[in-house]
């Protein structure tokens, strides 16, 4: 089967009623809109593996698989721990990536495409099957033990919130309850709609000159997110210029043509690689519990990086693309739950080499 042409994610600010699961969303941060309502990931499922905090939902993509009568709907979601110390270099431990698909008819939405209006968008929604975590949008398991009509997954979360907000809202402290505020919520990532354009083909351009080359390369580090590139000194470009190998190269021009881009996708086709180091070999990407080939949906872009309002200090998250890679038949395997799907992280190797002198 031919690959079709790349499309490019890019993001655009959004009413957060627009986003919510009965529309089917592709969306950057916020509470995830999960698509099978029921079935959420166990908690387990979404704790960080080096401190054993909740993860925060990243991002989902709408990805129906239309000859497969069972992904009529279909959504792949990342989450990653938000604490600092957990990012390491080229390792995938801090995210958790998951998949769900749902035929056309399903127990959860209408047959026919739902109507656009914000009055409805709230139905159906998640929280009409199981408790849903005031915090972080995913499953609960205690509440406010003064009032016990809000939800948490955690008491991580629950102390957050109160904190935040329950505090002057819980109804048991029998305080005024002040104007309507908008709730405070540090943990989830700033929200925006993902919109996807296909990528035109690269253009012939003629041979740059290496001067060029490095002027290019200077204003790529400048405008670039990532911390590390941010933070070299200039003297050490030079070095970085002559070790930079052909993969950066070619990823650069790539994403040169739009800058803006924070995800590529391209089911079954080939990822754009940000160096030619720590590229996985095909033993390093499992198989699906069904027994299919796990291959390359979509890859996150550093770009991404720029949205999220990471950029305290304490939270240097960083990373060069996160390649994900998904069941190839798209299986059924577990469908009426989440199952899990494998992420891969690539750093900017040359920085990090030029960090290690
Ligand atoms: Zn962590
Ligand atoms: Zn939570
Ligand atoms: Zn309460
Ligand atoms: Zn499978």
């Amino acid at each position: 089967m031919a690959v079709a042409p790349t499309e490019l994610g890019f993001v655009e600010k959004r009413a957060s009623w627009k986003l919510r699961s009965k529309f089917f969303p592709s969306k950057v941060g916020g509470f995830p809109a999960w698509l099978r309502l029921s079935n959420l990931p166990n908690r387990t499922d979404l704790l960080c593996q080096v401190c054993n905090h909740p993860l925060t939902f990243l991002l989902q993509v709408y990805a129906p698989v239309f000859e497969l009568e069972e992904a009529f709907h279909r959504t792949i979601y990342i989450f990653m721990c938000r604490n600092s110390s957990c990012n390491k270099t080229s390792s995938r431990i801090n995210f958790s990536v998951f998949r769900n698909q749902l035929p056309r008819k399903n127990e959860f939405y209408s047959f026919e495409p739902p109507e656009f209006n914000e009055k409805s968008s709230m139905q159906p929604c998640a929280d009409q099957f199981q408790k849903m975590c005031a915090i972080c949008g995913c499953c609960a398991i205690l509440n406010c033990h003064k009032c016990a009509q809000i939800d948490y997954c955690c008491e991580d979360h629950k102390t957050l919130d109160w904190e935040w907000n329950h505090i002057h809202n819980c109804p048991s402290e029998k305080k005024e309850i002040p104007e309507k505020k908008k709730l405070i919520n540090h943990f989830l990532l700033s929200e925006f709609e993902l919109v996807t354009e296909t990528e035109e083909s690269l253009p012939d351009v003629p041979e740059k000159s290496d001067e060029e080359k490095m002027k290019d390369y200077q204003k790529f580090l400048q405008s670039s997110s990532s911390k590390e590139l941010q933070d070299m000194p200039v003297g050490d470009l030079g070095y970085v210029e002559e070790k930079k190998d052909k993969a950066f190269n070619k990823f650069q021009k790539r994403v040169k043509l739009e800058p803006e881009q924070v995800l590529r996708y391209q089911k079954g086709g080939v990822p754009l690689w940000v160096s030619s180091e720590n590229v996985p070999s095909e033993n390093d990407i499992p198989n699906c519990s069904c027994g299919a080939k796990r291959h390359f949906e979509f890859q996150v872009m550093p770009q991404l990086l720029n949205y999220l309002s990471l950029d305290s200090v304490q939270e240097s998250i960083d990373w060069g693309t996160l390649i994900i890679y998904t069941c190839s038949a798209s299986c059924s395997a577990g469908v009426d739950t989440y199952v899990k799907e494998f992420l891969w992280k690539q750093d900017f190797s040359d920085v990090s080499l030029t960090m290690q002198q």
